[in-house]
């Protein structure tokens, strides 16, 4: 075995999640926060009522500044709709609910910025289930031929990838082409999940556009060979390979927990068998109508 099959042979046996439904896994983070007294991971997910007083509520948030881009509004929402998010327990009562003082807000949505992603977007998911129901129409086009194609989802099928210990979510990458950072060559990276407020500065509306590679690739990483736990600056992965950015998001990608967020299809035109992405814009994905993409 040469060296690099040896090194992808290391990544292979590193664990990986475990999958089943939305329908299955139900009020459950695929992740979750760490329980500092048990070292136990918490993932209750518990939801208010959406009635016509909490549509109000989001209302008014939509036209205030949490609603700058898709990612800071999602998390807005979930700080409202949720009284427990993992460990985090927004304290107000029904009736409280909206006289809630800005700042207590504000640092319960940073709380909720603080999840990792994947546990955003499940919850996201789960949340537009609850409140509307599983059947989902998506308009969009057929990627192999460009046929325009209307494709019926059923939420309760999503795929979703969990873990049962904060360990299964890091792992580690020995990089093809070694770095220099901070006067030490670099040649192995640890990595751990992305949180949602990663994508929280960018304004893109999904999160598999090539733009956010760079992001979250430096928002996940935990440790780094020789400098220990250290917050890397974006330009001192600058000078990072072609062939260690694929490789690094192929394994994010095999590696990632959480719901899949496209559905399957087969184009009447060509045959062929698809997928395409769910749209979560809050707009469309809760409405009852048709979402376009
Ligand atoms: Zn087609």
């Amino acid at each position: 075995m040469d060296e690099s099959a040896e090194k992808e042979k290391a990544e292979q046996d590193q664990p990986s999640p475990k999958e089943t439904t939305l329908k299955e896994w139900g009020h459950r983070l695929p992740c979750g926060t760490v329980d500092t007294t048990t070292g136990q991971l918490v993932k209750d997910i518990i939801f208010r009522p959406w009635n016509l007083r909490r549509e109000r509520q989001l209302g008014k948030l939509k036209t205030s500044s949490a609603a700058d881009s898709v990612m800071t509004f999602a998390s807005a929402v979930l700080t409202v709709m949720c009284t427990k998010l993992g460990h985090i327990r927004p304290g107000f009562d029904e009736a409280g609910g909206l006289k809630m003082k800005p700042q207590e807000f504000a640092e319960l949505r940073l709380q909720t910025s603080n999840l990792v992603l994947e546990d955003v977007l499940y919850t996201w998911l789960l949340l537009r289930r609850e409140a509307i129901g599983p059947d989902l129409e998506v308009d969009g086009n057929c990627p192999h031929c460009r046929q325009e194609v209307h494709v019926y989802a059923d939420l309760d099928t999503t795929t979703v990838k969990y873990v049962d210990s904060m360990e299964e979510t890091f792992w580690t990458y020995t990089l093809r082409d070694p770095l220099q950072i901070r006067g030490k060559e670099i040649s192995e990276l640890r990595f751990g999940p992305a949180r949602w407020s990663v994508l929280e500065h960018t304004k893109a509306s999904g999160i598999d556009t090539g733009g956010q590679k760079s992001d979250l690739i430096l928002g996940s990483i935990e440790e780094v060979d020789q400098l220990g736990k250290v917050a890397l600056l974006e330009t001192e992965l600058d000078e990072m390979s072609k062939r260690d950015v694929e490789k690094i998001v192929a394994e994010m990608d095999a590696r990632a927990i959480g719901p899949d967020m496209r559905v399957e299809f087969t184009c009447r035109q060509c045959f062929r068998v698809a997928k395409i992405q769910i749209p979560w814009d809050y707009d469309t994905f809760f409405s009852c109508g048709r979402s376009a993409r």
